[in-house]
């Protein structure tokens, strides 16, 4: 079983009668309800549980950990974020959603600014598969069309990613690289742009499929500090 925790600051659903009809629960809960299957079992956490949900025991025992965040970023503690990113590095995978692309986590996995351009004017958005041999585009087809989302837009302010697997155009004009994957010590990133909290993008099934291939895609293959460098035995003798 893949073990994986959905972090949400759930903010906006608590404060905001449009997402609370989209999200009752929660984006949390709505990611946490369509990943659950044969082969994934899923928890929550959020920013008002003690320590952010995210406690050592909590981390070592996900598999991968799925992140949404907006407006309440800098509320995450150093503490936590260092936390999450020392799992990452040791072999847990993380999937950054949406807004997520200016988490404490995302930016300093990434290390540059992950700033972008964007508009709310409910756009469609046709991602287009641009790596269709790739585990996290299985299902997905050429392309798919979202009607109505947050333009995100180039430049987007990361480093060159391993793999861009979608690509994603707008009705305005504008591209984003949607889809794109990292790898940061032993750990598997992935960053997806659609997810906007005012419009049903986690409802979508195409969506669903992406998020949950990217979690079996994440699944930690190994799971140790790669840190540590102990000295080096000689191979061959003389
Ligand atoms: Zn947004």
């Amino acid at each position: 079983m893949i073990k994986v925790t959905v972090w949400n600051e759930f903010y906006h659903e608590k404060n905001n009668e449009k997402v609370r009809a989209i999200y009752p629960q929660g984006i949390h809960q709505t990611i946490a309800d369509f990943l659950k299957c044969d082969d994934i079992t899923v928890r929550t956490a959020t920013l008002e549980d003690e320590q952010c949900g995210l406690t050592q025991e909590v981390l070592d025992d996900t598999d991968v950990l799925i992140w949404w965040g907006h407006v309440r970023h800098n509320d995450v503690p150093d503490e936590i974020v260092n936390r999450v990113k020392e799992s990452v590095l040791k072999g847990m995978g993380i999937i950054c959603l949406h807004s997520a692309h200016h988490s404490k986590i995302f930016k300093s996995l990434m290390g540059t600014t992950c700033n972008l351009s964007w508009r709310e004017d409910g756009d469609l958005e046709r991602v287009w598969t641009i790596n269709p041999a790739h585990p996290i585009a299985q299902g997905v087809g050429r392309y798919f069309e979202l009607n109505g989302v947050e333009t995100y837009a180039e430049p987007f302010g990361i480093p060159e990613p391993d793999e861009v697997v979608f690509m994603g155009w707008y009705e305005g004009g504008e591209v984003f690289r949607t889809g794109c994957t990292f790898h940061r010590g032993n750990g598997r990133i992935f960053y997806f742009q659609p997810g906007h909290e005012t419009f049903p993008i986690f409802h979508n099934e195409t969506v669903q499929t992406i998020i949950r291939n990217a979690v079996r895609w994440a699944n930690p293959v190994l799971r140790e500090d790669a840190l540590i460098c102990p000295q080096v035995t000689k191979v061959h003798n003389k």
